[in-house]
């Protein structure tokens, strides 16, 4: 039985510590979360995914009443792979400048670690209405997990009155953040020797005009701004991560794949970009292509979608937020977060953790300790508000 409540700091450096890179399972990070909840008396419910290898957990603290707090937070990170770190990643840093350096430390482990170590004093407390723990996997690959955890929350909880997701905001509340889609398109070419260029069709070659085409595209929609958001940057905007293809200098290219993706402002259609390029390909490109030879092919499968979150579904979530955090006004973000699709099951929900997003997915990334405080007195505040409501 644990009988001391780790600081959040503390529990930082024992989250960190766990490599939990999406392409890992997360369930010896899972299972400590589990057993460390158990020391404090608190039962969680494990959400496997089918494979059995990854799983969102989930918990209630307080009574089994409407009208909790959902505090959600995703426990993958992203890969430390070619990084140029200055410490080990795995092992939480601290620079005397007061930064807590670590992969996952701003994206989000901090949050979770917070939210942790609070739980003697959820416990504590005389709760009117519960507190939710909600930690997914795979949201750095899509948002993977947060749909069954989503699921079952709303089917297993007296409706929740908001969810905070903790991405780092530097505490602000966001209320606002883009659509996102993640796409990978497969080009099928035929194979030739390079001096027979004539006799084959390079997928490259073809996934290159698409690149091409992508960046004209991208072009055009930076033209298109958001009327009142204030999102940086203020379009949506197209990127593709990875090219993989080919297999000799000599040889024309038989596959290309391009794992791609976009993000759309919130309340633009989420679907315009992969439509056009759907007609696009089928239109122009992959016409041209099978002219050169008929086994020529082009396919876009969808990898992930995050809904977006529009301000005006909020409202109450982010009023109660500002209340915690003691700010007047409220964010919008181009990145996308499981928010969108705890929204999509009709409960109000912000985004508000410690850390700075210019920090997530960087070498060295860190959470300052000054945000770490922050989010202490953030939830300090929520659990009086929740002994009175
Ligand atoms: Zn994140």
């Amino acid at each position: 039985m644990s009988t001391r409540a780790p600081s959040s700091i503390e529990m930082l450096k024992r989250l960190v510590a766990f490599d939990t890179t999406s392409r890992n399972s997360n369930l010896e990070l899972i299972r400590y979360i589990q057993s460390y909840l158990d020391g404090f008396g608190v039962r969680s419910t494990l959400v496997p995914n089918a494979e059995g290898t990854k799983a969102n957990l989930f918990a209630t603290i307080g009574p089994e009443a409407e009208g909790g707090i959902v505090l959600s937070g995703h426990t993958d990170v992203v890969p430390v792979d070619g990084q140029p770190w200055d410490s080990d990643p795995w092992t939480l840093t601290e620079t005397p400048d007061g930064n807590l350096h670590g992969r996952g430390t701003c994206d989000m482990k901090g949050f979770i670690a917070a939210a942790l170590s609070h739980v003697p004093a959820f416990q504590n407390a005389q709760l009117k209405v519960p507190m939710h723990l909600a930690f997914s996997y795979d949201e750095e690959i899509g948002c993977l997990g947060a749909h069954s955890l989503a699921e079952r929350l709303v089917g297993s909880v007296p409706r929740p009155r908001a969810v905070i997701v903790g991405e780092p905001t530097m505490m602000g509340v966001v209320n606002a953040q883009n659509a996102g889609g993640g796409i990978v398109a497969t080009f099928t070419g035929f194979e030739a020797h390079s001096s027979m260029t004539h006799l084959g069709v390079s997928a490259i070659h073809f996934a290159g005009d698409f690149i091409h085409w992508l960046n004209e595209l991208q072009e055009e929609l930076a033209q298109r701004k958001h009327p009142h958001l204030d999102t940086v940057p203020n379009h949506t905007t197209i990127n593709v991560g990875i090219v993989t293809g080919g297999t000799a200098g000599n040889i024309l290219a038989r596959e290309c794949t391009l794992n791609w993706g976009y993000r759309t402002l919130p309340g633009d259609d989420p679907w315009e970009v992969q439509r056009r390029a759907e007609t696009y390909i089928a239109e122009l490109l992959l016409p041209k292509m099978k002219a050169r030879h008929p086994d020529a092919d082009i396919t876009l499968k969808r990898r992930s979608f995050v809904p977006g979150l529009l301000p005006q579904e909020n409202e109450e979530a982010a009023r109660l937020a500002l209340q915690w955090t003691g700010g007047n006004r409220t964010y919008a973000v181009p990145y996308g977060t499981e928010a969108g699709i705890f929204r999509g099951h009709g409960i109000p929900t912000v985004i508000c953790g410690p850390g700075d997003i210019a920090q997530a997915h960087q070498p060295n990334e860190f959470v300052a300790r000054s945000q770490m405080d922050a989010c202490d007195a953030f939830l300090r505040k929520l659990i009086r508000w929740a002994e009175t409501h």
